[in-house]
């Protein structure tokens, strides 16, 4: 149903979509979090908050996008791009300064589209209701950092808000024109299949529109660096992170288009596992495992909505 891929790729919708290939661009607008903030940080979170760290370089979103563009232009000849929000939490400032935030990307040539990655406990109707104004003209998506269902492990791994506010921000974005996307983490401190599983499951339930899923990986300066380093948790093997994934994109409905399939950091800022740093063998594995298997995403979510 997906081709060879077996799952529903979001560059393939894009493609389709748009008729070429589009690019996100990986911007880092400054806006800080109420994480780290609170001096509570999530343990995995580094001082540039899962971003490029070009606002602590004091690079503009100006700079940042003719940067990217010249250089996807230069040397992937790319015709079009996606803004992407991504380092920090990028609703976390007034409604008026996002929108001016907003429209200083999209106002670029050949933009055809936003994505605003964020906290779920960082939204209300009012930043809603302005990112919708956006969906009109373009393809916008909100990204939740989800991570998992679990409220014990969120707790544990200083997320800062529930389960229970990622479906209140999630009930509050449908219907708005805006599309959804979570962050779900694989391979988190304490849990066990069972758990990632059932994750899986609570997924599927959203009636979201998309879903990155990373491995949990362990980057310098974190706090889950001194774990690791004090051999308080134990990280994933590549092939059970390949069967962990293939098994999580089986109980996914079809209809999900799927974002990300493992992490992806610069190798001078990753302290383990060094396996994650090869993206390109990671998604090829899950690939093959799909295609060994005779499977694809939605497999099992068919059998099990279809009551067979
Ligand atoms: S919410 Fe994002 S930016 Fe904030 S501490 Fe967690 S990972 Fe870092």
């Amino acid at each position: 149903m997906f081709g060879d891929v077996r799952y529903n790729n979001f560059n393939s919708y894009l493609q389709k979509k748009f008729g070429c290939r589009v690019y996100k661009i990986s911007l880092d607008a400054g806006l800080g979090c109420p994480n780290r903030e609170l001096g509570t940080p999530c343990v995995y979170c580094d001082a540039q908050g899962s971003g490029t760290g070009a606002s602590l370089e004091q690079a503009s979103i100006e700079d940042q996008m003719t940067k990217w563009m010249r250089s996807y232009r230069k040397y992937y000849s790319a015709e079009k791009f996606i803004a992407y929000f991504q380092a920090y939490t990028n609703t976390h400032a007034t409604v008026s300064e996002l929108k001016q935030l907003y429209i200083r990307a999209l106002h670029f040539d050949d933009v055809v589209g936003l994505a605003i990655g964020t906290r779920p406990d960082c939204v209300d109707h009012e930043k809603i209701d302005m990112i919708s104004s956006f969906a009109g003209d373009y393809e916008v998506w909100v990204e939740y950092g989800m991570q998992t269902s679990h409220d014990k492990t969120l707790s544990l791994i200083q997320r800062g808000h529930t389960y229970a506010d990622l479906k209140k921000a999630v009930a509050m974005t449908k219907g708005s024109g805006v599309k959804i996307c979570v962050h779900v983490i694989i391979g988190l401190p304490g849990e066990s299949y069972d758990d990632i599983m059932q994750t899986a499951h609570e997924v599927a339930q959203l009636g979201i529109d998309g879903v990155k899923i990373h491995l949990l990986h362990v980057i310098k300066g974190s706090q889950l660096e001194q774990w690791y380093l004090n051999g308080d948790i134990r990280l994933l093997d590549k092939e059970t992170y390949v069967h962990f994934v293939c098994d999580f994109l089986e109980v996914l409905p079809p209809n999900i288009l799927i974002q990300r399939l493992t992490g992806e950091r610069h190798q001078d800022m990753l302290t383990a596992p060094k396996w994650c740093l090869q993206k390109a063998v990671v998604i090829r594995d899950i690939q093959r495992e799909l295609k060994r298997r005779n499977s694809r995403q939605g497999l099992r979510w068919k059998d099990k909505n279809s009551g067979l």
